[in-house]
């Protein structure tokens, strides 16, 4: 390879020495020697050609000394190096130029044989440096490249996606038809999600996937992945099973790559485990670090083939009449996802006995009054290889939507209905009763519509628990069965069930059930927050507030406040240990029964009361105390705040009882 060298140097007679000492060098075609005799010279022939590898630069020149010729070079030779030539003894200069990015020096007189070991070592070091260069671009061209093909794929894809879930909406298709649209979908997600991968593994390469933790609980998160493959796992008759050392571990972690790498793993286990087989998930927690273990009993992998595994593309049975469609995609990038997040991933298998997967991940403490949005629960796939988030999450968003929770063990017909819903609705998911009522007693939906026959927990007994439990009593429930004897609908509305549908039940009909029931709900809100917040005097027939609330909720809420008047110390909290809720599931179910919040009914109430108390000749005072203000100005602000007069003015105006 030849090496093309500047020489910079104002004494002339230097050039044909050089050409003499390095001519063996120079007819090999190993160095090409150009020459300048000035820094002015120097920057000409670099601007004619700046195919230079090594400028061997003297430091006492003329017009521009070498040191000011070095700050510039490395915006116009980015990819040579200088190594700079001195006068014996310079040492501060050499100490400069080093300092400045010199790649090395020589003194002169010039020991030639040391020069040629210096030439050589900085070629060397100057092709390296290029390769990595092209390289990196390499890396970048590629990235650039799969990013712009997966899109291209993506657009396509979509555009087939959309219109089949359209027409998958309509419930007027026969059974051949809508068969034909799922399998279009079906293989259509499947699709898009390989696409997704492999943008994933681009994105990764090129460092563009960034780790975004929230908070969340770790345990319960890996739980509701594992249930996400329940439906899977019975269609397959696996056993799939889940235990935890540690009940709960609220911490910082990058969800979606965690359930990502998860799933990965977990559709591997199921895909090579067959009938009867049994696919388990474990998770320990040491300190900052949970190990999850993947185990199945299913074929296994081959000793030789444990080392490629990780490999992108790699698959153990590569033969064109194998028996497991696949990629060999996933365990590439669940294994670079672990790395990204700073965790390990150990691969242990017999054939014919079964495969363990063991990941160990970090996590982070919350910090103290951090606020980090919690992580999104994820919902049960109706595929599991299918891992973007459906419409009905993306929806999630817009919080003035009421929220359904969605029960039914068929995952396609859950997709189904749940997209069908999701534009309207905010829509959670769950395969069984008992997954159900764990989602309805955390977010408490507006509206369930369940399936009747589920395993597990089935839809009247959901029902029961639900209607039966003082925080979700409130929640409307629509069953949906296939049986339609008359015995069965009287058994649901025995247990509470607001409202029936017999399936094969058509969607319009389901949507125009959900939107009286909705409206119904708005209406008895709007009537409550009349009677509760309305705080206007009313004329001498006014009753205290407890009559006017029909709902044994409200009235309860009441009560309690009432017991509590002249507790000043008695707040929203207290209110919720004395229903035993906490306070965040009294303020969501006070919210959509009444619009108001906790605080605001307490306090509504004691001014309602103070009303009363007035009327009936308390004086100001005594009446801020009776009903639990410890500050009597403090009163008179808040009577006045509200009812836009103070309580003597109040009083004055004529209000006292007769
Ligand atoms: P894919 O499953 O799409 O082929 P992966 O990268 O997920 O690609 O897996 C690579 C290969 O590793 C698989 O093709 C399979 O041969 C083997 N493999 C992965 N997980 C298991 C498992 N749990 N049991 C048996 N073989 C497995």
């Amino acid at each position: 390879m030849k090496t093309r060298i500047l020489v910079v140097d104002d004494e002339v007679q230097l050039q044909p020495l050089m050409q003499q000492r390095f001519r063996h060098k120079i007819r090999a075609g190993e160095y090409e020697f150009r020459f300048a005799v000035s820094g002015h010279d120097a920057l000409e022939s670099i601007r004619e050609d700046a195919d230079i590898d090594v400028v061997l630069l003297d430091i006492n020149m003329p017009d521009i000394s070498g040191l000011a010729l070095l700050a510039q070079l490395p915006d116009l030779l980015p990819l040579s190096r200088t190594v700079m030539v001195s006068a014996y003894g310079d040492l501060n200069n050499i100490r400069v130029a080093m300092n400045r990015g010199a790649f090395d020096f020589v003194m002169k007189p010039i020991n030639f044989q040391d020069l040629e070991v210096t030439i050589d070592k900085t070629a060397r070091h100057v092709s390296q440096l290029r390769e990595s260069v092209h390289a990196k671009a390499v890396a970048e061209l590629k990235a650039r490249f799969f990013d712009n093909i997966t899109h291209e794929f993506r657009t396509p894809l979509s555009l087939i996606l959309a219109p089949v879930d359209t027409l998958l909406q309509n419930p007027q298709h026969d059974n051949r038809t809508r068969h034909s649209l799922l399998t279009i979908r079906r293989n259509g997600r499947q699709l898009l999600h390989l696409i997704n991968q492999l943008l994933d593994l681009a994105k990764l390469e090129a460092g563009s996937l960034p780790v975004i933790e929230s908070r969340g609980d770790v345990i319960l998160f890996v739980a509701q992945v594992v249930d996400s493959f329940r439906v899977i796992a019975d269609q397959k008759e696996l056993a799939l099973l889940f235990s935890s050392d540690t009940a709960g571990l609220e911490a910082l972690f990058d969800g979606d790559k965690w359930e990502k790498i998860l799933k990965n793993l977990l559709s591997n286990a199921i895909k090579f485990t067959s009938a009867g087989g049994r696919v388990s998930v474990s998770c320990q927690v040491q300190e900052d670090r949970v190990t999850l273990t993947i185990s199945d009993t299913g074929i296994g992998i081959p000793a030789e083939h444990l080392p490629h595994i990780f490999d992108r593309f790699y698959q153990v049975d590569t033969s064109l009449t194998r028996a497991y469609e696949g990629s060999g995609i996933g365990l590439a990038l669940a294994n670079e996802l672990t790395r990204q997040l700073g965790g390990t991933v150990l691969v242990e298998s017999v054939p014919a006995v079964g495969t363990t997967f063991t990941v160990e991940l970090p996590v982070h403490s919350i910090p103290e009054a951090a606020r980090v949005e919690e992580q999104q629960p994820v919902s049960a796939d109706a595929e599991p290889w299918l891992f973007t988030r459906g419409q009905a999450e993306a929806d999630e968003a817009d919080a003035t939507k009421p929220l359904i929770l969605l029960v039914e063990d068929n995952a396609e017909l859950l997709a189904f209905i749940a997209e069908s819903l999701a534009g309207t609705y905010r829509v959670l998911t769950a395969t069984n009763g008992r997954e159900a009522l764990d989602i309805a007693q955390r977010e408490l939906p507006d509206v369930v519509v369940s399936d009747v026959m589920m395993p597990e927990l089935d839809g009247y007994q959901l029902t029961r628990h639900l209607k039966n439990n003082p925080t979700t009593d409130h929640i409307c429930v629509v069953l949906l069965t296939a049986r339609s004897a008359a015995t069965s609908r009287r058994e649901g509305l025995a247990e509470g069930a607001d409202d029936y549908l017999t399936k094969p039940f058509d969607l319009d009909e389901l949507r125009l059930r959900l939107r009286n029931l909705i409206s119904h709900q708005e209406k008895l809100r709007e009537h409550y927050a009349r009677q509760v917040g309305s705080l206007a005097p009313t004329n001498g027939t006014d009753e205290a507030p407890p009559a006017t609330v029909q709902d044994a909720f409200l009235t309860k809420l009441n009560q309690i406040i009432e017991v509590h008047l002249d507790d000043s110390n008695f707040r929203a909290e207290s209110m919720a240990d004395e229903v035993a809720m906490s306070i965040r599931t009294l303020t969501r179910k006070l919210t959509m029964l009444a619009g108001i919040s906790p605080a605001r009914l307490i306090r509504t109430y004691r001014l309602r009361r103070a009303i009363d108390l007035l009327r009936q000749g308390h004086p100001v005072s005594e009446t801020a105390y009776m009903v639990g203000f410890e500050n009597p100005s403090y009163f008179t602000r808040a009577f006045k705040e509200i009812y836009q007069q103070t309580p003597s003015e109040y009083l004055m105006a004529g209000n006292r009882w007769p």
